[in-house]
């Protein structure tokens, strides 16, 4: 999501990194963890989603948040019975710095492969400089290397799961939505963990030299995302999906309340409307 405003510094080593501040903060405040459906689980912030798609040969993280978040991912996973050294695959749903802040130190405390978007792989490995909404002369978050690109429906496999990468553009060069079967018993639930293509830029497309084709690329994700069927979904904020309507603290598990595809639509309806609101600018 979009960012702007004051600028602190966090981290200064090897290569500075400023973090933009904090939009919400919420973003940083912690939630607790739980079970959506199956074997996928909440243990994001409050409104940074992230997710952990457990197995029986280690576990699937995906996003992280702010770069301050390891400690609450960590604990959340613990909460619910997992082990954090048992991470082994690492994914984004966009490198912005408030999915991927703790990317590098996650990867580098578990020793998981992190596979990327093949268009949002640079991005990712030079902290955020070569972005076109947050890049310049300094990272914006701790880069890291991927060791695997992904592209437009590739499978990422762990005991006997898998994800399918949904490329969805826009947002970011390589923002990406999954889709997994989460096996609860008897029954499986498709579940689409959907990136939503929002808008941040103040200006017009064609303005945003550093990535020619946002406009094309907004236009086929909208078309895209509309036609994904799924049982139950969420998103990369927890404030896209209304989370904290669906769900309050301490409720059972309950995949249910998940289902909601009316607001699903409803919600692509309303960033179309951006969208075709920015193209007529
Ligand atoms: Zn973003």
């Amino acid at each position: 999501m979009l960012a702007a405003g004051l600028l602190y510094t966090h981290t200064s080593s090897a290569q500075k990194v400023v973090e933009p501040k904090a939009m919400s903060d919420e973003w940083s405040k912690p939630y607790e963890p739980f079970r959506i459906a199956g074997n996928l689980y909440y243990v994001g912030t409050y409104d940074l989603a992230c997710y952990l798609v457990t197995t029986p040969q280690g576990n699937i993280l995906i996003n992280t948040g702010l770069a301050a978040s390891t400690g609450i991912i960590r604990s959340n996973i613990e909460k619910l019975g997992f082990r954090f050294a048992d991470t082994k695959i690492l994914l984004t749903t966009q490198v912005h710095y408030d999915h991927v802040g703790a990317m590098a130190e996650i990867k580098k405390l578990t020793g998981a492969k992190l596979m990327v978007d093949e268009k949002d792989a640079a991005v990712m490995q030079d902290g955020g400089t070569s972005d076109y909404y947050f890049g310049g002369d300094h990272a914006v978050f701790k880069p890291a290397k991927v060791d695997r690109l992904l592209r437009d429906h590739d499978t990422v496999a762990l005991g006997g799961s898998k994800l399918v990468l949904l490329h969805h553009p826009g947002h970011t060069k390589g923002s990406c939505s999954f889709l997994l079967d989460a096996r609860d018993g008897a029954r499986t639930y498709r579940i689409l963990i959907a990136n939503m293509p929002s808008i941040i830029i103040d200006g017009k497309f064609s303005e945003v030299k550093s990535y020619p084709g946002m406009a094309a690329d907004y236009k086929r994700t909208l078309q895209q995302m509309k036609a994904v069927s799924f049982d139950l979904w969420v998103a990369s904020h927890a404030s896209q999906f209304d989370l904290h309507t669906k769900r309050k603290a301490g409720d059972n598990y309950n995949p249910a309340v998940f289902a909601d595809k009316a607001a699903y639509q409803s919600k692509l309806r309303d960033l179309q409307q951006s969208f075709d609101k920015k193209m007529k600018e």
